[in-house]
């Protein structure tokens, strides 16, 4: 008698409670804007308003940080901190400012699971590295440490990365440089202490001299903030013979209110 009931279940109320949990589902969470969660009419798109919002970086921005100028100062001209501080990569360019409905896409993209928007997320940073990509060979995301990654189940530097080298027409090595040293969050730290957070975080795979060798490489990081991340995997990427190392990232932290 159990067995059997079993049985009908199996064929006719599991799917029946499946299509009913979509349902469900359905009403319960409709498709809303990443940015703010109106109703929207596809998933993982925005409403007019939060797209009206979206920070994109537009020029004139410095050559090497891509970070905006509050006016133009012509062409040629370098950020201070440019000048102040030479960055071990050649450029950096990141599609939006991080504030306002972009914060909800990195956050939902990093911690909600949400690698649907991946996709379009790099269609916006293949537009903002227009002028970094044809010179590059290769896409490298900035890899997690192993246990983030199983505790993530993915790497969202990775999902942009993919994407971007798909857009782009571009090699993928998501595997030549790793994460060796746990780091905690840089969140609350100071530049030199984030500095030395990621000291000897990187290293490389034995197989990823012969593939740096001379070729052009763009890292693929979901934030910049203050850029010691970055900076600290290019030096590796540099030492291990890599001829270019742009940066690519989807948002850029803002010091000052723009
Ligand atoms: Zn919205």
């Amino acid at each position: 008698m159990g067995g059997s009931f079993r049985q009908k279940w199996s064929k006719w109320g599991a799917p029946l409670a499946a299509e009913l949990g979509r349902t469900a589902e359905k009403l319960l969470f409709p498709p809303s804007c990443v940015g703010c969660g109106r109703a929207v009419e596809a998933n993982g798109l925005l409403c007019p308003h939060c797209w009206g919002k979206m920070p994109f970086i537009t020029k004139p921005y410095c050559p090497i940080m891509g970070m905006p100028f509050r006016f133009d100062p012509g062409d040629g001209f370098l950020s201070g901190e440019a000048l102040a501080d030479p960055p071990p990569f050649t450029a950096a360019r990141a599609a939006v400012l991080h504030k306002g409905p972009a914060v909800p896409l990195v956050s939902g993209l990093k911690f909600s699971g949400r690698t649907e928007l991946a996709p379009i997320m790099a269609g916006w940073m293949l537009r903002a590295g227009a002028d970094i990509l044809p010179q590059a060979d290769a896409i490298i995301p900035l890899p997690l440490h192993n246990r983030r990654f199983r505790h993530r189940g993915y790497n969202q530097a990775a999902e942009l990365g993919r994407n971007l080298a798909r857009l782009a027409g571009k090699e993928f090595w998501p595997q030549i440089l790793l994460r060796r040293k746990y780091t905690i969050p840089q969140v609350g730290l100071s530049a030199k202490e984030r500095a030395r957070n990621v000291r000897g975080v990187f290293a490389l795979r034995p197989e990823a001299k012969a593939l740096l060798k001379g070729r052009a490489v763009v890292l693929v990081d979901d934030v910049y903030t203050t850029g010691a991340t970055v900076k600290a995997a290019a030096r590796v990427l540099k030492r291990a013979g890599a001829a270019e190392v742009f940066v690519l990232t989807f948002s850029r932290a803002v010091k000052e209110e723009f």
